[in-house]
């Protein structure tokens, strides 16, 4: 079957939540994939920055096929040693010490959220997010989200979630009260397009939840796992939260979440208070042992942060050719975007199209910045490519 084959089929089944690219993908490997029709194509989206070790990587396959030999599931009524090695590994690279293990971002922010609130005790449930955040869609995670437009059609939202505007402690500390429980942000906004907190911004966050006795909960789900050149984004602020979720990238395409944080917070979930049938499953713990394993490896995240270098560099190239488009570069390690001018961004969506229609994937974050998430293991050559593919598209538009 051929890619307008699928496309067919899928449309005529599947509910309309997705605007998809005309292509089904068949197979991956490393930096490439490859479409029902044959044709190949530059990932620079690895699954939204799940795929951090490439496609199919040999030692996350070996992991999860031997582990599916052995068991695949029994539920948290029991141990196994998958689920414990992930959470020892988490653990002993973190400021952590308790991991409660979920299925994907949302459920991990999920439990954050609980914990949060049953922490804090009766009549503390507030919980303060920011603008342009994004957290899920669940129905409490959409409420945490900063952006309205998630919002629209389901309300009412659940209560008990505020929004701050970027960037803004003045604001911020006014809106905090007596039933404020806790701060959520992630340490750099990924879906909204790329957009970094300063570390003077997230320290003074920091002091406001000593200040006034909060907990500090960082949505690392994005910027976690290596992904902008640190294990963890915290790690480069100064900042230390009190509770950390992580998905994405954790089990580099299956899904496994997980929330962290230390064990005096932890011991406020009881026995019964919340609970996962699939969280920590074997198969999926399995692949995030091994990522983590692959990651820890001495050089690994070095060499990210040598190539993220080179990459930046590269991009400030395309700034500077294009200055009528493109306003700059920003992002870290290998979460980095082209800002656009407004006019840019008129044609943002059309230059995402040009590169697909090129083999080239990548997506228009928070409609305003091009964003570029590839595997962690991209190599030069692969964002040379990318480079002249982007360039040329820019030449045609701009
Ligand atoms: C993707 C994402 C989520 C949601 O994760 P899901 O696995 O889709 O539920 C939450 N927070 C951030 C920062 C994300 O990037």
């Amino acid at each position: 079957m051929k890619n307008t084959d699928w496309k067919k089929k899928g449309d005529a089944v599947f509910a309309g939540t997705y605007s998809r690219f005309p292509a089904a993908m068949v197979r991956g490997e490393g930096c490439r994939l490859r479409d029902a029709d044959g044709r190949e194509y530059l990932d620079f989206l690895a699954g939204i920055a799940v795929c951090s070790l490439g496609h199919c990587h040999p030692a996350v396959t070996e992991a999860i096929c031997s582990q599916a030999k052995k068991l695949m599931h029994v539920s948290n009524l029991f141990y196994t040693e998958p689920q414990t090695e992930l959470a020892e590994l988490l653990t002993a690279n973190s400021f952590a010490d308790r991991v409660f293990m979920a299925n994907s971002g949302a459920e991990a922010n999920e439990a954050a959220i609980k914990l949060a609130r049953i922490h804090s005790g009766k009549g503390r449930f507030e919980i303060i997010s920011l603008s342009g955040s994004f957290h899920g869609r669940t129905l409490a995670t959409v409420a945490a989200t900063g952006q309205p437009k998630f919002h629209q059609g389901f309300e009412p939202m659940p209560a008990g979630f505020v929004h701050a505007d970027f960037g803004d402690s003045e604001e911020l500390e006014k809106l905090i009260n007596p039933t404020t429980c806790a701060i959520l942000c992630e340490p750099l906004q990924g879906e909204s397009g790329v957009r970094p907190l300063t570390p003077e911004y997230l320290q003074k966050i920091r002091s406001l939840c000593d200040k006034y006795n909060l907990l500090l909960i960082f949505d690392e789900v994005q910027t976690g796992m290596g992904r902008t050149g640190s294990l963890f984004a915290y790690e480069q602020l100064g900042v230390t939260p009190d509770i950390m979720t992580l998905a994405k990238a954790l089990g580099n395409g299956l899904p496994v979440g997980a929330m962290l944080t230390r064990s005096e917070i932890a011991a406020s979930f009881t026995v019964g208070t919340h609970a996962s049938t699939f969280g920590g499953n074997p198969v999926a713990a399995a692949a995030g042992v091994a990522v983590m394993k692959t990651m820890l490896a001495d050089g690994f995240l070095e060499d990210v942060r040598e190539r993220s270098a080179y990459f930046i560099q590269r991009l400030e190239e395309v700034a500077a050719k294009f200055p009528q488009l493109a306003s700059g570069v920003r992002g870290s390690g290998m979460l980095l975007a082209l800002v656009l001018t407004e006019k840019g961004i008129e044609h943002g969506t059309d230059i995402v199209q040009q590169l697909f229609e090129r083999g080239c994937l990548i997506n228009f974050a928070g409609m305003r910045v091009l964003r570029f998430i590839p595997p962690l293991t991209v190599s030069r050559e692969d964002i040379d490519q990318l480079i002249n593919e982007l360039s040329e598209v820019l030449g045609e538009v701009g």
